[in-house]
């Protein structure tokens, strides 16, 4: 049987699931109210990484491709900034990790931390006190979020790179997998990044997820080369798929063949935009965001 209530930093939590593999520690916290949400500790190329997540239990922006937005459960609620803190230095105290290491704290776990702006902006201010913390939210981009999440970064000096799940360079096809991205033009979310790019010097890393079949296309990577061709401040980084069936709408999301990270690649590069490759380090079961919390609740 999973542990005993712990605390950290006075906060009661629960461990209720945690597995580990090659230094990648995956945990689903239980809080005092018995909302659940998961977290995880990355090494990746020596970078070590907190995965941070905003919001208990499902997402409401029911992205295609995600368990948390689809056949996650329990109760939704947003994670306040005391709570994030307290599984923060769990964690590092869990991965063994030390003060004196660099640590991204980056909110790319469950929910769209920007519907949590409060919270996750001042759950970054307090972890600004220590140099060696830097911090990444990723978006999928909602403009009224969006505005707001940058007019409270800049209001409280903060320092955010923003990471934006872009995936479908398609409109159309992108509100069939991301529905809550509907009415948000891809042009006006890059135009308000760009600006982002041009007052703060933070980089925007487009995140690109290659689906088999879905957005590997050569049209894809022509349609995603026109989005950015000319603009300051961006690059693309194409990463892994996670597996995932969505029972909903029966469509199979699967990571590509390993050529068309080349092929866009080597587009991009032709326009000079400037990208990279990020493949998975952790195998560990249900390590996908949402996939822990679905498994413990089955
Ligand atoms: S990808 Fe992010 S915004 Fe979309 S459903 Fe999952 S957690 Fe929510």
């Amino acid at each position: 049987m999973f542990p005993e209530v712990l605390e950290s930093e006075g906060v009661p939590l629960q461990i209720l699931k945690q597995g580990s593999k090659g230094g990648t520690l995956k945990l689903l916290i239980k809080f005092e109210d018995g909302a659940m949400a998961e977290y995880a500790a990355l090494i990746y190329k020596k970078r070590k990484i907190v995965c941070l997540s905003s919001r208990t239990g499902k997402c409401g922006r029911s992205c295609g491709f995600c368990a948390t937005g689809t056949i996650c459960e329990g109760k939704s609620r947003n994670i306040t900034w005391a709570e994030t803190l307290a599984v923060f230095f769990l964690i590092i105290k869990l991965a063994s990790w030390l003060f004196t290491d660099k640590i991204l704290a980056s909110f790319m776990g469950q929910n769209e931390a920007m519907a949590n702006a409060t919270n996750t902006c001042n759950a970054i201010f307090m972890l600004s006190a220590h140099e060696n913390f830097s911090f990444a939210v990723s978006t999928i981009g909602q403009k009224e979020n969006l505005i707001e999440f940058i007019k409270l970064v800049k209001s409280m000096g903060l320092k955010v790179k923003i990471q934006f799940s872009l995936h479908f360079p398609d409109q159309r096809v992108r509100q069939k997998h991301m529905p809550a991205t509907k009415g948000n033009s891809l042009k006006d979310i890059l135009n308000i990044l760009e600006a982002y790019y041009k007052e703060t010097g933070m980089e925007i890393c487009v995140n690109y997820a290659l689906f088999k079949e879905l957005n590997c296309r050569i049209n894809d990577f022509i349609l995603l080369r026109r989005l950015l061709k000319g603009r300051d401040g961006f690059y693309v980084k194409f990463s892994e798929a996670n597996t995932f069936y969505n029972p909903y709408t029966k469509i199979l999301y699967a990571p590509s063949e390993g050529i068309f990270y080349a092929i866009g690649g080597r587009i991009l590069s032709a326009a000079g935009i400037k990208n990279k490759e990020f493949h998975s380090v952790n195998d560990i079961e249900g390590v996908a965001c949402g996939m822990m919390t679905s498994l413990y609740s089955e």
